[in-house]
């Protein structure tokens, strides 16, 4: 599989009275062509600022301070502003935002808000915009006869729904999707993760999906990436992160997951909380809450160790000092 994007050591700070929130923090990873990537991880991890920081969105006081991201061998963050947004922005990566339902207008068709986007971009006319609206509204399962409603008129499943149509409506190889069914019910959740699971198989693009819940991934992931206030502590195939998770964060979150099957077994927790970003630990991150740690932890920062084809680690129960 050829390599669709590639973040390299990308860093992204926001400048704040409290001082300096490095919310992500020399994060780095590949994703392929047709590929799903998994971005999991606990409220304030950076995975967000990541999603915003690859749409160049980041909003002040942030920016992005460091590293490269890579697209078709151009360092999309070396772009000018002009160039990223008629270029890649919407057409090559587009965007499902957090709670993105609420963000339809009002007093607008859904039909005819992403037709606009689409009259925008590609200068085609209303009608040929319509067209393309009926055929995208078709494939993420809605009646294309609902491009004329409001979206009050839809419900919330419906309106998440039209957002990743919009998402859709340039045919972009990569839709990165922030937490898309936060605000739903858990079977209308996994209507929206069904659609984009059968869109990424019929049209081969590549998803990247954040989430605060592993369990939520399992089905869709090719590979998954486990964040910990601001830096990429595992990364490997769902596989892999599932049945043999190798950082101690990374087990807790798995262990926080409810079992349907197998033996009854007490849900585990992971103690404390996460640090401030503006004055985040020594060492590994996570050492204040790790109940493996020992004495190198507090001092130094563990190095990227592959423990396995595929299989990232950043833990020094698997480096060598
Ligand atoms: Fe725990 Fe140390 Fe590994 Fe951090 S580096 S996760 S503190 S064992």
């Amino acid at each position: 599989m050829s390599t669709l994007l590639e973040v390299r050591d990308v860093k992204t700070y926001f400048y704040t009275m409290k001082g300096v929130v490095k919310a992500v923090d020399g994060i780095s990873f590949k994703l392929n062509k047709g590929e799903v990537l998994g971005i999991a991880g606990e409220s304030g991890c950076g995975k967000s600022t990541l999603a915003y920081t690859i749409m160049r969105l980041v909003p002040p006081p942030g920016k992005i301070v460091g590293g490269e991201i890579i697209m078709e061998g151009k360092n999309i963050l070396k772009l000018s502003e002009e160039e990223f947004r008629k270029q890649y922005r919407w057409k090559k990566i587009s965007m499902v935002f957090q709670g993105a339902m609420n963000a339809l207008n009002p007093v607008y068709t859904v039909g005819f808000q992403i037709a606009e986007a689409i009259m925008y971009h590609e200068g085609l006319s209303k009608r040929e915009a319509m067209a393309r609206v009926y055929k995208l509204l078709q494939l993420v399962g809605i009646d294309p006869k609902r491009a004329h409603s409001y979206p009050h008129e839809l419900s919330g499943g419906m309106k998440q729904r039209v957002m990743i149509a919009m998402a859709l409506a340039l045919n972009p190889p990569l839709v990165i999707a922030d937490e898309p069914t936060t605000a739903l019910d858990v079977v209308v959740q996994a209507q929206v993760m069904n659609v984009l699971k059968k869109l990424q198989r019929e049209l081969k693009m590549s998803i990247i999906m954040i989430t605060h819940d592993l369990s939520l991934i399992a089905e869709i992931a090719d590979k998954i990436a486990v964040l910990y206030a601001g830096k990429l502590v595992e990364f490997g195939t769902a596989e892999q992160i599932f049945l043999n998770p190798q950082h101690p964060y990374t087990r807790g979150l798995i262990n926080s997951i409810p079992r349907l099957r197998g033996d009854i077994k007490k849900l585990e927790w992971i103690p404390g909380l996460p640090p401030d970003l503006s004055n985040p630990p020594p060492g590994c991150r996570f050492h204040p809450r790790c109940k493996y740690r020992m004495d190198i932890c507090s001092k130094e920062e563990p190095p990227v160790v592959e423990v396995e084809p595929g299989h990232y680690v950043a833990c020094w129960l698997h480096a060598k000092k």
